[in-house]
């Protein structure tokens, strides 16, 4: 449980300005704070060598920097490697680290557990704990690369939870890592299963992000025995909230779609995703290979070039993202904290 100091991953520069302006400090102390916790990754004021001593100890007293525990940790055959760390307010999520040529993706949680239960989903089997707070978010790719010193280059939204059902402290995150951390926000990417109000939200904000919406199939009786929350919100109202963040952001999605055999990589599946994608809707198909959890019935389809080969014969554009780390149970769909 976090006590009564203030959480310093929260503050923003001109926090830490008021903040030394209280100790009747210069400015230029606020900035080397800064550069100390997010260019140096060094967060315990002993260390902040060029501080006065009198600011390193009033941050001791005042300012407090959670961090994330490394409860364990597995490298897949692949180079893929898999974190579980313990939260500073309680429960555990995992993170995972995918090199790929000169890419290097780090895939982020948002939740412990997840509310949604798709029924292809290691995660969804656990159910919800709680939701992270903005800077718990954070701290992932912040250990991940100050801790652990792993170079990212991407950040995915794509780990445990469904990052759109804790709206506030993913943008928080995001904005995190791009005004704190560096990244451009054109290797963020938001994954979800489709919630219409918060892509509405999403459409609205001017900085940069990519999204990614989990599709699956676009012939609804389908989608909805996969993933539940479509019994709720149909494709036509997604169709809508998509395209009105297309529009409004003047950009592309990704369609995310796990090809599951016999289910979901058929031609009339290919059609209906034709249909699916219609303007102001602009969309590049993902097909993902399913990674198979050991308590559920799915299996992969083998069917993933043919069925490219039908959407791009259709004039889709669409890529087939191959299984990374699936011998730790690491990849899409298998996080359920089991090592
Ligand atoms: S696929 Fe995503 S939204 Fe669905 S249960 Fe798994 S973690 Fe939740």
């Amino acid at each position: 449980m976090v006590g009564v100091k203030a959480i310093g991953w929260t503050f923003s520069p001109r926090e830490w300005e008021r903040w030394v302006e209280e100790k009747r400090e210069s400015l230029y102390r606020a900035r080397q704070i800064w550069h100390w916790i997010w260019k140096k990754g060094v967060y315990n004021p002993a260390q902040m060598s060029d501080v006065p001593l009198s600011i390193r100890t009033a941050l001791d007293s005042e300012v407090f920097f959670p961090m994330l525990e490394l409860v364990r940790s597995q490298e897949s055959r692949d180079g893929t490697r898999k974190f579980l760390w313990a939260l500073p307010e309680g429960g555990k999520v995992e993170t995972v680290w995918i090199p790929h040529q000169n890419r290097y993706t780090v895939c982020i949680s948002s939740q412990v557990g997840c509310s949604l239960n798709c029924r292809f989903c290691a995660t969804g089997q656990l159910g919800l704990e709680r939701q992270l707070k903005g800077y718990e978010i954070l701290l992932q790719v912040y250990a991940v690369k100050h801790l652990l010193g792993l170079p990212i280059t991407n950040v995915v939204f794509m780990g445990m939870g469904e990052p759109l059902l804790n709206y506030s402290a993913v943008i928080e995150a995001v904005e995190g890592l791009t005004q704190r951390m560096g990244f451009s926000g054109k290797r963020l990417t938001i994954s979800t299963v489709g919630i219409p109000k918060a892509i509405q939200r999403l459409a609205e904000r001017s900085e940069p992000f990519e999204l990614a919406f989990s599709l699956h199939s676009a012939i609804p009786e389908k989608r909805r025995a996969l993933i539940p929350l479509a019994a709720h919100i149909s494709l036509e109202e997604l169709q809508t909230a998509l395209g009105l963040y297309c529009e409004k952001r003047n950009e592309w999605i990704t369609l995310e779609y796990v090809l599951l055999e016999d289910i979901n990589d058929q031609e009339a599946d290919a059609e209906a995703l034709r249909e699916f994608i219609k303007p102001p809707l602009r969309a590049k198909v993902n097909l993902i290979e399913y990674n198979p959890v050991p308590e559920l019935p799915f299996r992969g389809s083998r069917r993933i070039k043919d069925f490219q080969q039908a959407l791009l014969k259709r004039r889709i554009i669409t890529t087939i993202r191959r299984s990374r780390g699936a011998d730790i149970a690491a990849a899409c769909g298998q996080l359920s904290r089991r090592f």
